[in-house]
């Protein structure tokens, strides 16, 4: 009997579509596809891979409206949001499509005269990728693009929530000429398919976003069979706002790094940290901003936050919120949500706290929601302790105009990506990654495509 999933539209709770749920048998097959096709791949010349990228990427490009719409559906988020996504992926696939050329390999200069040392590259194998839900295109692009550039075969589970606009990507790559073999997916629930992927010895790399718990135990499962992983997890973001911030810069920043995808994204500034001489103001600047937001469905005119996911994420919030009033935070603004449990949507409205500590399980745990918890420091030694006291290490902001301060942070600062007077670092062409249990290897940059490729020397002798 075949099995589906359902996929809800988070706005509203109803039903966009049923997807078949793949069994054991048929994913086997797909991984066994996956590593058939990639003897023919890894041997297409780089300047061919390239064109076939290029061809995808147009092929997106084409499509960018309905590509969006799905993904608002499926993920809620404004169709604003959606359309800058469906862009800021195919940014990935441009720019493997050229670093797919620029695979160098080196000689060394040897120890004796009749030798001579050669270093080359060649990719690794059959890629297995798992994302979540919150960038649907954008996880699934940052991996599967410098993944095919290095020749490797690639393929992707996507998250339950939000399997279509991965499939749509994936049928867009098969019509630009990518072999159904070099890209494929399957659905299904995580637990199942990563043992799956994890255990099979035709898979040479697993990359996975998603949760830092279900990282640790991708790690763990691909100890066995050895084999290379990425994995881009969780995040607790600081935002440090120094005395001599342009606070009116700050605010516009801190709003847009706060709530955009209705603060479910892993580099969401997650504790406002305020110098005690600007705290009114900030606060009351910021308050006036965030108010300004609009929540709503994504598909209406003029939405800027859109749902909670799922009912799962919408209780860690509420929860986080709670703890926070009891242990003595204040509401500024907020605390206010509009859910409906029998229909299956779950809104939170952008909310402000002040007073909070770090008793506080806010200042600790990944809010993932339109929450925006403010603090104040006094030196910039105390900004950085409490920055920095957090497992996660993935994205940390800072506004100041003074140079000091600026390089100070930046040499303190124990996280992946910075932003300094910057509230969205993240580009296709720079490393994004985490330190300490935010995660392991960077995707983006030179450095993205790195993790898809062995290296192999060899030396040669005189006769
Ligand atoms: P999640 O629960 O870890 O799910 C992510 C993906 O992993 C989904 O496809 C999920 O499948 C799958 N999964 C669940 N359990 C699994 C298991 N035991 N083995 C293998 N796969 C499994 O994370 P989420 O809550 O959906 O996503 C949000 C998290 O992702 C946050 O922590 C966020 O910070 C992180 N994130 C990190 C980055 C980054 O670049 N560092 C970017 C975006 C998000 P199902 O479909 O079955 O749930």
């Amino acid at each position: 009997m075949t099995d589906y999933f359902s996929v809800k539209n988070p706005a509203t709770g109803d039903l966009i579509q049923e997807v078949k749920i793949n069994t054991e048998e048929e994913i086997n097959l797909a991984l066994k596809k996956g590593h058939d096709s990639f003897k023919k791949w890894s041997k297409i010349n780089a300047h061919e891979r390239s064109r076939l990228l290029q061809k995808w990427s147009k092929k997106i490009n084409e499509n960018k409206e309905e590509i969006a719409k799905v993904m608002t559906m499926e993920n809620g988020k404004p169709l604003s949001e959606s359309l800058g996504e469906v862009d800021y992926s195919t940014s990935y696939i441009d720019w493997y499509a050229e670093e797919a050329k620029r695979i160098y390999g080196r000689t060394i200069p040897a120890n004796t005269e009749s030798k001579r040392i050669l270093v080359t590259k060649q990719p690794i194998g059959l890629v297995a990728a798992i994302t979540p839900w919150n960038f649907p295109a954008a996880m699934m692009a940052r991996k599967a693009a410098p993944a095919l550039a290095a020749g490797c075969t690639f393929i992707v589970k996507p998250a339950v929530e939000t399997p279509l606009t991965t499939i749509k990507f994936i049928e867009l790559a098969h019509e630009a000429g990518i072999p159904e073999g070099v890209i494929q997916y399957v659905n299904g629930r995580g637990s199942m398919i990563g043992d799956l992927f994890s255990n099979s010895d035709y898979v040479r790399k697993i990359t996975f976003t998603g949760s830092t718990p279900v990282g640790k135990e991708l790690i763990r499962n691909s100890a066995d069979t050895i084999k290379h992983v990425t994995m881009e997890l969780g995040g607790h973001a600081p935002l440090i706002v120094a005395a001599d911030a342009d606070i009116d810069y700050a605010v516009k920043q801190t709003v847009g790094t706060k709530f955009r995808n209705a603060g479910q994204t892993c580099v969401c500034a997650n504790r406002l940290i305020v110098h005690e001489s600007i705290l009114d103001e900030f606060t009351e600047k910021f308050v006036a901003e965030v108010k300004k937001l609009k929540v709503g469905n994504g598909l209406d005119e003029g939405t800027t936050v859109g749902p909670i996911i799922n009912e799962k994420g919408f209780n860690k919030i509420v929860a986080q919120i709670k703890d926070a009033k009891e242990k003595g935070a204040e509401v500024v603004l907020g605390d206010k949500y509009d859910a409906n449990q029998e229909k299956g949507y779950f809104f939170v409205h952008p909310t402000v706290l002040k007073n909070v500590n770090t008793d506080m399980i806010i200042m600790h745990e990944e809010t993932f929601g339109p929450v925006a918890p403010i603090t104040s420091f006094k030196t910039i030694e105390e900004a950085v302790e409490l920055a920095n006291s957090t497992p996660y290490g993935l994205a940390a902001y800072f506004f100041t105009t003074d140079y000091r301060t600026g390089t100070y942070l930046h040499d303190h600062l124990d996280f992946g990506i910075i932003g300094w007077n910057d509230g969205g670092p993240s580009a296709a062409h720079a490393p994004f990654g985490g330190m300490k249990e935010s995660g392991l290897g960077r995707e983006g940059g030179i450095e993205g495509i790195e993790p898809y490729l062995e290296t192999k020397y060899m030396s040669i002798g005189g006769i």
